[in-house]
């Protein structure tokens, strides 16, 4: 058995302390970007024949209805 001081044991549990919190906060960063990066990276849209609103990707300056098929711009607040 390794012989350590009260002082060393608590700087050894402080820093497992913090790097369990780093890990967690890294393992659930890493988690919901690959869960949510879909949803985020989307687009609202409303047909202006059939007035569905609808998502499609974002970047694309007009998307296609997946009702009547009418291309649409995004919509703009
Ligand atoms: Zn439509």
């Amino acid at each position: 058995m390794i012989p350590i001081s009260l002082a060393d044991g608590f700087f050894i549990y402080l820093i497992l302390g913090i790097g369990m919190v780093f890990g967690l906060w890294a393992y659930y960063d890493f988690r919901d970007k690959n869960l949510y990066q879909a949803e985020r990276s989307k687009t609202v849209y409303h047909c202006v024949k059939c007035g569905k609103i609808y998502a499609d990707k974002m970047g694309v300056k007009q998307s296609n209805c997946p009702r009547c098929k009418f291309k649409n711009t995004h919509l703009q607040f």
